[in-house]
């Protein structure tokens, strides 16, 4: 579905990746492991199109994705991938429903459809009654689940997550986890998960280590 192919990316003098290879298949739940530092952001970034490699590619569906114009990553980030960042990163001028709703408006998607596809999500991720709270009348759970819909809600091919549990509590944490992973099955979406938490990577089908620039693999026990 996705894959990294001996990818190198270096800010300055700073090498982040240094020959990541790795190939993530459909409908899988992959966790991305590793130190603080070692490359785990930075490669997310470059398997969404966000970043471009300095070497190597990045093939999604098929597709070399790392040579395409910034306007064409930007159509296949919109059109084929969601993401959860650590910190919701809700807009804070609009209601829930409204946030959960913006990929769908963005895509072209009528308001009123829209907004009733948003609300469908609320029962689902436990934020019954929610829906019409700005993000700062949220607790970091419910923010976290918002975002969650939000990252879902368009249907992506590929959900990417970066600490989308890291700033949560442990049991938070775990139920935000519990309904990501159950979501995305529920809809075949592939998830990329980068967490330095061994309880979150718990759910996932496999895990995958960053170890200075380079990925290597572990089995799960
Ligand atoms: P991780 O996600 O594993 O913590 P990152 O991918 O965020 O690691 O960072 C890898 C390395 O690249 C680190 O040394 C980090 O400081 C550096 N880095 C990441 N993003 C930037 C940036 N935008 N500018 C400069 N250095 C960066
Ligand atoms: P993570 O470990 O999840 O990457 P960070 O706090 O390291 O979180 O990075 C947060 C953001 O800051 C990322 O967008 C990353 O690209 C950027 N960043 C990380 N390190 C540096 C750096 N040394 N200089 C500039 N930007 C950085």
């Amino acid at each position: 579905m996705i894959e990294a192919r001996d990818v190198t990316l270096s800010f300055g003098e700073t090498p982040a990746l240094r020959g990541a290879t790795l190939t993530v298949a459909e409908g899988e739940i992959l966790a991305v492991m590793g130190p603080s530092g070692s490359g785990k952001s930075t490669l997310l970034h470059c398997l969404a199109g966000i970043l471009v490699p300095d070497t190597g590619e990045i093939h999604f569906a098929g597709q070399r994705i790392d040579t395409l114009d910034e306007g064409a990553r930007s159509a296949l980030r919109r059109d084929r991938f969601g993401f959860v960042f650590q910190f919701g990163q809700l807009v804070p001028e609009l209601t829930a429903v409204e946030n959960v709703a913006l990929p769908l408006l963005l895509a072209g998607t009528r308001r009123r459809t829209a907004v009733a596809e948003a609300a469908s999500w609320f029962a689902r991720l436990d934020l019954d009654g929610l829906q019409g709270r700005r993000s700062g009348e949220l607790s970091g759970g419910q923010a976290q689940r918002v975002a969650l819909a939000r990252g879902l809600v368009a249907k992506p091919r590929v959900l990417f997550a970066d600490e989308p549990t890291g700033s949560l509590d442990s049991l938070t944490g775990e139920h935000v986890m519990d309904l990501l992973v159950g979501a995305a099955r529920e809809q075949g979406t592939t998830v990329v998960v980068v967490t330095h938490e061994a309880r979150v990577a718990a759910y996932a089908d496999r895990e995958v280590i960053v170890r200075d620039g380079t990925v290597t693999t572990a089995v799960l026990a």
